[in-house]
């Protein structure tokens, strides 16, 4: 198996460099050379097994030569056993037709530590055996930096550095990031936005001479091994449904289009997926390019559900490679044309994508009412992500079961669950104390030169 960019200019790589690579050095994105298929059998064989073991047979035929398969399965034990459920990824019951996958049982309360605490074991098994060490550097507006130092603490081959946002992110986000003791684990408080967190980490990408002397690698969700494990719960959930026997649906809240291209690549896999629909917050730009064709930025406005205010929504490139027929070309002039505010997508493409996605959007209001009909009709409280997902899904309804994705635990915005449903919902009982351990984070400026020195100090490089 075989990675190539969506920019159709970069090296052909194998699985463990993909991911080590993160973005390809034409500007693009990895995308598997071929998708394999699961037949109908193999995939009727899925029910009723164990998460983990779903994930091997899901994820196997990506890895290639990288490990063996007791090496693999290891891997994935390791990587799921800190979860509070058994089930992993349970699924229950919204309505006649509509279930609530629920994605936030991981140490950090949200989807992201499905590929996370994967690809901590998958960097320090691979970097075990090239005898490597590597400098992590990422950027979050919450909680992917949580997830990440979550699944890099105490690895002995990987230092990693989080950026961000000072003041800008949730208390509980705050906490998982600067109360973890390992020497390791690196939390920067950055004067400045999301944004500017971002933006130096891709300087910092930028800077040859840096990059090679740190070992500088990424784990963003452009990551391919972060779409991959996402992919398996596609297939869990969809086969306790009845699939391949019955189709089903999934709404996925989105933001990067990372979570819901999973569920493209189960459907190309052979899942039998009627729809996905793509549900945005305020920052829509996603429903607006499927409805109208026209992909065209406007500005971030913040949001109760901060984890998707994004503004150029990086995955969407791996659907419209696909859409425009695998022409890396066509992409790179897309994304040329998206540095002066947008492009409008071809005709056929449009129809192309039409075929697999539908979308809606959710204002701040319906977000807040959302969280109050389902907690008073069902009990069930969610998360403001999780209720854009499931207001867009609502309106998607029909023969067909949906499964809506619950990205986060309501515990981890707990201000936007109050103000809907007069209740603040707890954090679970294995980190109640989240409130009471101390917190260790260095203030930095929003300065490249002084960013690059610290990270080769405390390296020593
Ligand atoms: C990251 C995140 C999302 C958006 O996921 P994408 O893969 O960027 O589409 C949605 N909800 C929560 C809680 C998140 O943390």
């Amino acid at each position: 198996m075989f990675y190539i960019s969506t920019r159709g200019s970069a090296p052909t790589l194998r699985f463990d460099e993909a991911m080590m690579t993160g973005l390809a050095r034409d500007g693009g994105l990895y995308v598997p050379e071929t998708v394999p298929d699961l037949s109908r059998g193999e995939i009727a064989a899925l029910a009723g097994l164990r998460y983990e073991e779903i994930a091997f047979r899901v994820m196997r035929p990506y890895i290639g030569g990288t490990f063996t398969d007791a090496e693999f399965m290891g891997l994935i034990e390791a990587a799921y056993a800190g979860f509070g459920h058994t089930a992993r990824a349970p699924l229950v019951q919204l309505g006649p037709n509509h279930f609530l996958l629920e994605l936030f049982h991981g140490p950090t309360l949200a989807f992201k530590d499905f590929a996370m605490q994967l690809i901590g074991q998958l960097f320090q098994a691979a970097l075990a055996k090239s005898g490597k060490r590597i400098t992590i550097v990422g950027a979050t507006s919450g909680d992917t930096g949580s997830a990440a130092i979550e699944a890099f603490r105490g690895l002995s081959n990987v230092d990693v550095f989080i950026l961000f946002p000072h003041g800008r992110v949730s208390d509980v986000q705050r906490r998982q990031m600067t109360t973890p003791s390992e020497d390791n684990v690196h939390a920067l408080a950055l004067d400045g936005d999301f944004d500017d967190c971002q933006a130096r980490v891709k300087d910092m990408f930028n800077d040859f001479a840096f990059r090679d002397a740190v070992g500088l690698a990424g784990v963003n969700s452009i990551n391919w091994a972060r779409v991959l494990a996402q992919v398996v719960y596609y297939f869990s959930s969809a086969v306790s449904l009845g699939a391949p026997h019955r189709a089903v649906s999934f709404t996925v809240p989105t933001g990067n289009f990372g979570d819901i291209f999973a569920g493209y690549i189960a459907r190309r896999m052979g899942l039998p997926i009627e729809k996905l629909v793509v549900a945005t917050n305020q920052n829509d730009i996603l429903h607006r390019a499927l409805s109208s064709g026209g992909y065209i930025t406007d500005g971030v406005k913040p949001s109760i559900s901060p984890s998707m205010d994004i503004q150029v929504s990086s995955n969407f490139e791996r659907a419209l490679f696909d859409a425009y027929g695998r022409d890396g070309a066509a992409v790179a002039a897309l994304m040329d044309e998206l540095k002066s505010g947008g492009f409008r997508i071809s005709p056929n493409a449009l129809k192309t994508l039409r075929e697999t996605f539908a979308s809606g959007r959710c204002s701040e209001e319906e977000t807040l009412a959302a969280i109050a009909r389902l907690h008073a009709t069902t009990g069930e409280v969610l998360c403001p992500h999780s209720a854009v997902g499931v207001k867009v899904a609502e309106e998607h309804l029909g023969a067909t079961p949906m499964i809506t994705l619950a990205t986060a635990h309501p515990a981890k915005f707990p201000d936007a669950v109050e103000r809907a449903t007069g209740i603040r919902p707890d954090l679970p009982a294995r980190m109640a104390d989240l409130f009471q351990r101390s917190e260790r984070v260095t203030r930095v400026p929003n300065d490249l030169a002084a960013l690059e020195t610290l990270i080769r100090e405390r390296t020593g490089h």
